[in-house]
């Protein structure tokens, strides 16, 4: 066996899998990184095996090509499921399979913590297509059977829930949700499949918004979803009878991301766990949502399930309200202003969760959501410190007119 062959070693490292993914050098010329190919047509030999298209690996851009297949096998071999498909955004890793596993009169129940987009969808699309949506208290558990009925067809959960960072037990959700027969499906972007594989834990279908850490460099958009035996066909047909799939350079930036995720995630998970401390120890804090405080309701559910933490979480700030939220972001120089994460730059962002009817807002002020990016840790202090001069000062002018 020369060098450039692929062998099956033995099972390794979260890094050394990273960077000996499934795609194999030898099948390309000994190129270390998948072709990118960008295609519509595909040419067959003959008319016989245009006839049986069926039997052939490629038959048409939209269908997959090299490209795509190597990042679905990455994905795959990262999750464990059985098949993935790509889609242009993480948004559409959401709408995509609810689509294919819903149908009108069915009911639909979504963990209320879940990131905003989704539930617009839910309210929006599914509402008219003749879903019956109800939102379910991420802290149900087992409990989720006193929501269950025989027409439930989807349970939609998100751990942690977005902006607030509720933690659940998968298990007890997924085991209750089969026993209607309902498909079950987690955003798992927080964790990436680093740091959490949820087919390990009842769910059938995982979702990623690839735009966050796997791009890593907030240039690209793209969603997966990775699936179950049982469930990759139905999500697959869905996918293709919609005309949904990612474009080879986006995916070729998603393969060369993956490549340092591993590294990437322990930098942003260690300096967020840092600072989130420190931000518990001030007086401008009431609270921290972060799920590896000890102080964080749901921790040990986040133990029990999780092996890691990555760079975004929020805290609650001491009081206040929009304009001591502004006052604190605009008095910020490092952290940007900006939507999205899991990239280079650290952001912050006032959390809207007005769309919330059980999972509410922390009554105390404020909740600012923070991405913490590369950069070193002290230097995001000092920012974060000019952030909580500038509420004092305003404060102080309040108390001087
Ligand atoms: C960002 C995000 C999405 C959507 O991803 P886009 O690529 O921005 O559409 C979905 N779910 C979660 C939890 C996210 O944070």
């Amino acid at each position: 066996m020369s060098k450039t062959e692929k062998q099956d070693g033995p099972v390794a490292g979260l890094n050394t899998r990273l960077s000996h993914g499934p795609y194999n050098p030898a099948g390309y010329h000994g190129f270390v990184n998948a072709p990118v190919v960008h295609a519509s047509t595909v040419l067959f030999p003959n008319a016989g095996s245009m006839r049986r298209r069926g039997e052939v690996r490629y038959t048409y851009g939209l269908r997959g090509t090299p490209t795509i297949e190597a990042l679905e096998a990455e994905l795959d071999a990262l999750e464990g499921s059985a098949g993935t498909i790509l889609v242009p955004s993480g948004l559409a890793a959401v709408s995509v399979p609810l689509l294919a596993f819903l149908r009108s009169g069915d009911h639909c129940l979504v963990v209320d913590s879940v990131y905003s987009p989704t539930r617009n969808f839910c309210e929006t699309v599914l509402k008219r297509l003749g879903v019956d949506v109800e939102y379910f208290d991420p802290s149900l558990g087992a409990d989720i059977k006193t929501k269950l009925r025989p027409d439930t067809g989807v349970v939609f959960l998100e751990a942690p829930g977005s902006n607030t960072f509720e933690m659940m037990d998968v298990r007890a959700v997924c085991d209750a949700a089969h026993g209607v027969g309902a498909v079950t499906m987690l955003d798992n972007t927080w964790a990436t499949p680093l740091y959490f594989r949820p087919l390990e834990h009842g769910v059938d279908l995982s979702i990623h918004a690839l735009t966050k850490y796997p791009g890593g460099h907030s240039d690209v958009m793209m969603g997966s979803v990775s699936a179950t035996r049982e469930t990759i066909t139905q999500l697959r047909e869905t996918q293709m009878a919609l005309g949904i799939n990612a474009s080879p350079d986006d995916v070729y930036l998603v393969l060369r991301g993956l490549k340092t995720m591993g590294v990437r995630l322990e930098r942003h998970g260690a300096s967020a766990l840092t600072i989130a401390q420190w931000l518990e120890g001030r007086e401008e804090v009431a609270r921290v949502l972060h799920p590896a405080l000890p102080s964080f309701p749901g921790h040990d559910l986040w133990r029990r399930q999780f092996s890691g933490t990555s760079g975004l979480f929020s805290f609650v700030l001491a009081g206040g309200g929009f304009d001591e939220a502004d006052a604190f972001l605009d008095a910020l120089q490092i952290f940007g202003l900006g939507y999205s994460w899991g990239g280079f730059e650290s952001l912050a962002v006032h959390a809207n969760l007005s769309d919330r009817t059980i999972a509410v807002a922390p009554a105390e002020g404020p909740v600012i959501r923070l991405q913490i990016g590369l950069e070193d840790v002290p230097d995001l202090q000092a920012d974060l410190e000019r952030g909580f001069a500038a509420i004092a000062a305003l404060k102080g002018n309040r108390h001087a007119s």
